[in-house]
């Protein structure tokens, strides 16, 4: 168990956990210790992550699971930290058939049954009241790959409909395509629209980070993220 003032010192740094009610900031202490106990942090390209950069991973973790178990972790036990952004290689098909290859800056990956990939750079940057939060956004495609393939739906407790979901996460997806289309002022970040799985996990960033934001912006999809997570965020900031 990290000792308080461990745990306060990270607590301290990231305003979507200084805002819980102390009881909250208590269970994410002790979802922490879990973690850290249950999960390997590897560091990458050398990089040697010491016991307060995998504490604050384990609590950016644990706070969409505040309310939830842990076993939405059950498909993954490792966390790779690097440094700094890295580089990871793509290729990519597109419409013609042309195979394009090369390199994107990324700050974090999820992959199926494997490793949670973050660049603790911008773990630190993460969840400051902007609509960033690259672990949430990790941790969320996660969950969304528990039951099948990645695609914006999580499985879902039995007070959500799938209908429900449905329709409101196409409604705010279509909503932000069209917008990107007619180059008006996206209302989420634009890198929601590469597809629902991104939007979700984008959508969750916001609902964490800028939740009045997101409650004002799309009530529905603020909602059903309410009922999946069993929080309220944007009660936090009255
Ligand atoms: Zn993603």
């Amino acid at each position: 168990m990290p000792s308080d003032e461990e745990f306060q010192r990270v607590v301290r740094r990231f305003e979507c956990l200084r805002v819980l009610a102390s009881n909250d900031q208590q269970r994410i202490r002790q979802l922490s210790a879990e973690i850290l106990e249950q999960m390997e942090f590897l560091g990458a390209k050398g990089y040697q992550p010491n016991y307060r950069c995998c504490l604050t991973v384990a609590a950016m973790t644990a706070l969409p699971l505040l309310n939830r178990k842990l076993h939405w972790l059950r498909d993954f036990r490792t966390f790779i930290l690097y440094e700094e952004s890295y580089s990871a290689e793509f290729t990519k098909v597109d419409e013609a058939g042309v195979v394009h290859r090369g390199r994107h800056l990324r700050a974090g990956e999820a992959w199926h049954r494997g490793p949670v990939v973050l660049a603790m750079r911008d773990v630190e940057r993460s969840g400051q009241g902007t609509g960033f939060n690259v672990v949430v956004h990790e941790i969320v495609h996660q969950i969304d790959y528990l039951n099948r393939d990645p695609d914006g739906f999580p499985p879902l407790p039995d007070s959500i409909s799938s209908d429900d979901w449905a329709k409101h996460f196409k409604a705010g997806y279509e909503r932000l395509q069209h917008q990107l289309d007619h180059r008006q002022k996206p209302w989420l970040d634009p890198y929601g629209a590469t597809n629902p799985a991104e939007f979700l996990a984008v959508c969750s960033e916001f609902f964490f980070d800028l939740p009045i934001y997101l409650r004002q912006q799309q009530p529905d999809i603020y909602r059903l993220l309410s009922m999946l997570f069993d929080q309220d965020p944007a009660s936090r900031l009255v």
